[in-house]
């Protein structure tokens, strides 16, 4: 049997209609990949302008990735962190990563994923105010369009409709706020400032509502990934923080996406202004090579953690796999290879070539709604009409066909379910050349698909 066939048969995917993929399988088959490019089965090779999922960082099968995960292996594939049992590498990396940290944290939690690490974050808000004595502040805001996960918590805390319907989310302790997305959010004529001051009094007022002796934390990612790509204004983050310090609210920096490097810097909460009490880490931490993520804790909510000891004995959260030795070992050596190569300084390089070769090529299209991004993370709206702004009727169907004919062209890029997007989140090793040839391959999908529109 084609291992296509066996995939239709036994498998479902993620994020597929079910339907459609039962009756006609996966499109494509990746079986190798190299730098920034993936092969399938028939031999077709493919620019990855989307790094996998936003993740592949120091790009496919990197050599030095390969043999630390093989040594590793041999060593010690795995050995568990609860009660008073550890391994040497997580250690060593929490250190690294506390050392990272854009803001002062001071202790380091591991999962296996950006969602878990997300439900842990809740875990830990609800501990903190529970120990603090207040157990009524327990709701958590995050912004319509934010990306946070899938699990029964995070799954709520993202903020697209597509991925609550048909499973009874979010959970009642969640609410969601307007994001800071210009394009379509922001009244005629108001300036960047002008527009996050609107947004941080309306979450003064959203707090006031709600009761803030109830609201416990604001989750948010700095530059947005999923929802579109959607970079604050440089005044957004310094706003909304006042208000959360007001009301004694914690503020949760989602980097699932944005760390290590992503937008040209070290985090994004640098790149945005944010000073965030608990952090989330995933993806970039091992360039996907072998799943981790990681929540960072300042100090003034680990001080309360351990307060809670008196209250609750030990602290009854963590997985089997919380920090495991092998996925210490890919971080390592990750961020090994990003500072030795000086990856973060070539994102913000390449980002510049990306942007200006996006303007280049999208800027004046009729149906180009916006251009934005940061560093090697980009996303280009589209829209039915310019002059008056209009949204295509059927959300998300244009971009769906931009991006299927990027495919033809030999580039993966990816649309974005909540707006007619697609968007760019290269491998940091991604060369100049192969910058220029995904975005070509994507440009000339914007003439197939507006071909596909007008017939
Ligand atoms: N947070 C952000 C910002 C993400 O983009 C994602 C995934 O794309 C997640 C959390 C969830 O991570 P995972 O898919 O590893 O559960």
């Amino acid at each position: 049997m084609h291992v296509e066939e066996l995939d239709r048969n036994y498998l479902f995917h993620p994020m597929t209609n079910l339907a459609a993929h039962a009756e006609n399988g996966p499109h494509m088959t990746i079986v190798e990949g190299h730098g920034a490019t993936v092969t399938d089965r028939a031999g077709r090779d493919y620019l990855d302008a989307m790094a996998g999922l936003w993740c592949v960082n120091v790009g496919y099968a990197h050599p030095e990735m390969a043999e630390a995960l093989r040594e590793q292996a041999l060593k010690l594939p795995y050995f568990h962190a609860f009660s008073s049992m550890g391994t040497d590498l997580p250690a060593r990396l929490s250190e690294r990563l506390i050392n990272m940290a854009p803001v002062p944290m001071s202790k380091v939690f591991y999962g296996n994923s950006g969602s878990d690490a997300n439900d842990t974050q809740a875990k830990l808000v609800w501990y903190y105010n529970n120990v603090l004595g207040r157990p009524m502040k327990k709701k958590i805001i995050a912004r319509r369009r934010g990306y946070h996960g899938v699990t029964v918590l995070s799954g709520g805390l993202t903020g697209l409709k597509n991925l609550h319907d048909g499973f009874d989310l979010p959970l009642p302790m969640i609410r969601h706020i307007r994001p800071p997305h210009g394009l379509w959010e922001r009244e005629p004529g108001q300036t960047d400032d002008e527009f996050a001051t609107t947004l941080a009094i309306e979450l003064d007022r959203f707090i006031v509502n709600e009761g803030p002796e109830t609201v416990a934390a604001l989750i948010a990612e700095p530059v947005m990934a999923a929802g579109g790509v959607i970079v604050p204004p440089d005044t957004y983050f310094p706003k909304i923080q006042e208000v959360l310090d007001k009301y004694d609210v914690l503020l949760i920096a989602d980097e699932v996406v944005n760390g290590f490097g992503r937008l040209g810097v070290s985090f994004g909460s640098v790149s945005t202004n944010m000073k965030p009490d608990l952090m989330t880490v995933a993806k970039g931490i091992t360039s996907a090579y072998v799943p981790l993520s990681a929540v960072l804790v300042s100090d003034k909510v680990w001080q309360v953690l351990l307060d809670g000891s008196a209250k609750y004995g030990s602290f009854g959260h963590g997985y089997t796999y919380s920090a495991h030795p092998l996925a210490a070992a890919a971080a390592m050596t990750n961020l090994d290879i990003i500072e030795r190569d000086g990856l973060v300084d070539r994102v913000a390089e390449n980002g510049k070539l990306l942007h200006e070769l996006l303007h280049t090529a999208f800027a004046d299209h009729p149906n180009v709604g916006e251009i934005r991004g940061r560093g090697l993370m980009a996303a280009v709206e589209f829209v039915e009409s310019r002059e008056p702004l209009r949204p295509f009727a059927q959300q998300g169907a244009f971009a769906g066909a931009v991006t299927r004919a990027a495919l033809e062209n030999g580039v993966i890029t990816r649309a974005l379910p909540a707006a007619d997007t697609v968007s760019f989140s290269p491998p940091f090793v991604t060369t100049p050349d192969e910058l220029e040839r995904m975005v070509a391959g994507v440009r000339a999908g914007l003439d197939h698909a507006v071909g596909e529109l007008r017939s």
